[in-house]
């Protein structure tokens, strides 16, 4: 007979970590399982640590609702925990005749989405706040920040505990099946073997989710895998904000972003990959040609590989970008099955909101 955990989430990166902070804190039993010997390990390790603002996403998508909720919620979260973030603000800087209606669209999207404070820039506009920089027009979005992503997870983690959540560590499901009363979560842990029925669980396993997802739902597809990778830059940085150049298939472009030290770093490209592999291949050269493209003066030089990260991607190269997955399974003697199937960014930015709306579809949905 499997032990039995009112609510168990699969995963403990950023947001399987805010879900179990948000459950617990409105009474629910968590455990957490996390296959790997530490917390946050995964994509949520590797990213550019930006707080976006919420202008890129189509109106009515679960991107945009949800990075535009969390990033007011991480803002305050930061504030009120001394998490480390600051709210440096960014520039989209485009180039040539084309740049300047695409900006417009921009701004009209995340107007539309109440993104505060967006404000289009002329060339001239752009040379006086950053020198450094050329384009031919820029957008000024003010409420673009970064964030100590890990302290981040470290202060997730502690409220989680603190409302009592279990968070189980070195522990891997590999097999979900929907049963009368919950779900059989199958696996290991620590090497041994594991069984687990859980009347709520939340697939929230990064990579791992897409597979688990498969073993009870139809039509899943992925993960595809689209490496980034990052350059830091010696010296002093080109721009005291972040820089953007205008987005393109599969991210937002090379850009310039700073960490809370200052120290600027470069990325990350799109490179797809078969399987999650982060070995470092980017080629200085190129990486050097499209940042020049906005900062002319770079010297690549300066450039050093930093890391590589991976994008969990719902569709293959050439697709349109997919929303976030939210796929919910209610069972009908009561409790539920909810996968989030490729994150990607703005994932780190929709944390706290994702929280908040898995907390609310357990009390609606699955009580
Ligand atoms: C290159 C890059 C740049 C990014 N930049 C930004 C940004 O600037 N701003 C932003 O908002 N977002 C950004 N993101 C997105 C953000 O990093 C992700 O959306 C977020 O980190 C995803 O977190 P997660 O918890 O879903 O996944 P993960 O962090 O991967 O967590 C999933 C966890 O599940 C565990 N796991 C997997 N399988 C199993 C299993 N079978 N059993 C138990 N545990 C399992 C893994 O070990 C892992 O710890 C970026 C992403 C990338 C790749």
């Amino acid at each position: 007979m499997a032990d039995t955990v009112d609510t168990v989430i699969i995963g403990g990166g950023v947001v399987g970590l805010a879900c179990a902070r948000a459950l617990a804190q409105v009474g629910e039993v968590v455990w957490l399982l996390e296959a790997a010997p530490a917390l946050g390990q995964g994509i949520s390790s590797r990213s550019s640590e930006v707080i976006h603002a919420g202008l890129y996403y189509p109106e009515n998508s679960l991107k945009a609702a949800l990075c535009c909720r969390g990033r007011e919620l991480l803002y305050e979260f930061c504030a009120a925990r001394g998490v480390g973030h600051q709210r440096l603000g960014k520039l989209i800087v485009a180039q040539g005749e084309g740049g300047a209606p695409e900006l417009e669209a921009l701004k009209a999207r995340g107007d539309a989405l109440g993104v505060p404070g967006l404000t289009l820039l002329t060339e001239a506009d752009l040379r006086q706040k950053a020198p450094a920089l050329r384009g031919t027009a820029a957008l000024w979005s003010p409420e673009t920040g970064i964030v100590d992503s890990h302290g981040l997870m470290l202060a997730l983690a502690g409220e989680a505990e603190a409302a009592g959540a279990q968070l189980v560590l070195q522990t891997a499901v590999t097999r979900l099946s929907l049963e009368r009363g919950g779900v059989v979560l199958e696996g290991t842990s620590a090497g041994a073997p594991l069984t687990l029925k859980a009347r709520r669980c939340l697939n929230a396993a990064g990579f791992g989710a897409f597979a688990l997802a498969r073993d009870v739902l139809d039509g899943v597809e992925g993960p595809y895998y689209a490496a980034g990778h990052y350059f830091s830059y010696g010296g002093q940085a080109p721009a005291p904000c972040l820089v953007y150049p205008l987005p393109e298939p599969g991210g937002l472009g090379i850009h310039l972003t700073l960490d809370l030290g200052g120290q600027a770093r470069f990325g990350p490209d799109v490179a797809w990959r078969e399987s999650e592999d982060y070995a470092f291949t980017a080629d200085r050269e190129c990486f050097a040609a499209a940042i020049q493209s906005y900062f002319p003066g770079l010297d690549p030089e300066r450039l050093s590989p930093a890391y590589v990260g991976l994008r969990p991607k719902r569709v293959g190269p050439g697709a349109p970008a997919a929303d976030f997955g939210w796929q919910a399974q209610s069972l009908e003697d009561g409790g539920g099955l909810l996968h989030l199937i490729g994150i990607e960014s703005p994932g780190l930015t929709s944390a706290l909101a994702l929280g908040e709306r898995v907390a609310a579809h357990w009390q609606e949905a699955f009580a």
